[in-house]
């Protein structure tokens, strides 16, 4: 006969107004708890029974919030938040070619720490806490986001125009190594490869980067597919589509993570579906730089993983993952003038799950028992997530990111009510605006 219970001590007891768990089961659970201890989920459950079972160390009161797993952005290229507002409402060439790489010459490893931060800070602002990084000077990132206390998958990026980061192709694939041997084993931080896209890399450059990725087992992410004329301008040069081009050169499979994919007929994403290969959806860029509207819901149909991206702030220009879901479920529906495509749930999947699978890390995106965590919190009490029938869709249709009262990465509290517990905010805004300033105005 047991009389007496003693409770288990834990790191942190979290009270959950509303959980959405994003489990198999897709539980959502009302006045509920979470308990943490080393940076994982021990137990979640009713908050009074847990209340009772555990001795935390400390507490989070989230009762008034609808708490989420963390958000995860899987594709984007955090240091360009340096280049945000450049240039907007310009062709995809034009922009590239005569701002953006301009600009991006005059870099440097303090700049890209800088501009990292500064995107760390705004993801987990609006929820994010995963990303899939892919730029220069991977070194400086991974300092950032590890000092940050995010989880990021960081790309090399490797194409073949001049470039402030590397002079040669070996030069790139080097520093991929020489990441991948860094982050190997670390808990928060893996390496990645990323070919820049097929018109900025030759075919064996593509080829190496594929052994790379198959050699090392790490994701390997391109962009591709993200407008029309890219199809036109590869079939004329290497006589195929995008598609079939990347599947002949074997960069397709499982560990292959397509940025955009807006471009694609019926054959390629047959293709898709037969190789695993998913796709990184990133409505708002597509957008603005009028690139058309990725075929998500048609994908989503043939059994292809998409998950959702911001791209870089140079062409969004915001890293706001709470308004690409919104996003991206609006844009199906008026794309096909069909109300019912990309229901609220498929595009809380595709920011949740669906982007965890797609990065090839499973475990986040949902909150489990052994599982990390990783959350982000909505204030509930903000009229436009009033009177609170459905959370997923008030996440989906109502909420702009702006509800966002906490982010928490392993089991830390990285955003609270509009504060950074780990960065001193005014001093990076500063050092950063100063960079910005540098970088895009030279001699000015
Ligand atoms: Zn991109």
């Amino acid at each position: 006969m047991q009389t007496q219970h003693t409770a288990f001590p834990c790191d942190m007891l979290v009270a959950a107004g509303i959980l959405v768990t994003q489990d198999d089961d897709r539980r959502i659970l009302s006045d509920a708890a979470l308990v943490v201890t080393d940076g994982r989920i021990a137990a979640i459950g009713p908050a009074d029974a847990l209340a009772k079972a555990y001795a935390p160390r400390e507490t989070l009161d989230l009762s008034g919030c609808l708490v989420l797993p963390g958000l995860v952005n899987t594709h984007g290229h955090a240091a360009m938040t340096l280049f945000r507002g450049l240039c907007d409402d310009a062709p995809l060439s034009v922009w590239l070619s005569e701002h953006i790489w301009p600009a991006e010459a005059r870099l440097d490893a303090a700049a890209v720490s800088l501009g990292t931060r500064l995107a760390c800070a705004e993801m987990l602002a609006t929820g994010t806490t995963c990303f899939c990084d892919a730029y220069l000077y991977v070194d400086a990132i991974a300092d950032a986001v590890e000092e940050a206390g995010m989880r990021a998958v960081i790309s090399q990026g490797v194409f073949e125009i001049e470039n402030a980061g590397f002079k040669t192709v070996d030069a790139a694939l080097n520093a991929a190594g020489a990441l991948t041997d860094r982050l190997a084993g670390h808990d928060r931080l893996r390496p990645a490869i990323f070919p820049h896209a097929v018109y900025t890399c030759s075919a064996k450059t593509l080829t190496r980067c594929a052994d790379f990725a198959r050699s090392q087992n790490v994701l390997l992410s391109t962009h591709a597919a993200e407008t029309a004329r890219e199809n036109e301008d590869c079939l004329q040069a290497n006589g195929a589509r995008v598609i079939p081009y990347l599947n002949e050169l074997g960069l397709l499979g499982q560990n292959t993570l397509l940025a955009h994919g807006v471009a694609l007929d019926a054959a390629d994403i047959g293709i898709l579906a037969a190789t695993g290969t998913s796709v990184a959806h990133c409505p708002k860029s597509n957008m603005k730089l009028g690139s058309g509207i990725a075929p998500v819901a048609a994908l989503r149909e043939a059994g292809v993983t998409v998950a959702l991206g911001t791209d870089g702030a140079a062409s969004n220009n915001t890293l706001n993952l709470i308004s690409e879901m919104q996003t991206a479920a609006l844009l199906q529906k008026v794309a096909a003038c069909d109300p019912t495509l990309l229901a609220a749930e498929a595009a809380l999947d595709m920011a949740t799950r669906d982007g965890a699978a797609a990065i090839g890390w499973p475990e986040l995106g949902r909150l489990t028992v052994g599982g990390p965590a990783d959350l982000c919190a909505l204030d509930m009490s903000r009229p436009q997530l009033t009177p609170a029938f459905d959370p997923v869709s008030d996440a989906v249709y109502a909420a702009n990111g702006g509800e966002v009262a906490c982010t928490m990465v392993a089991g830390k509290v990285l955003y609270r009510n509009g504060a950074f517990p780990g960065f001193d905010y005014p001093a990076l805004v500063a050092a950063f605006k100063e960079t910005a300033a540098r970088l895009t105005r030279p001699g000015a």
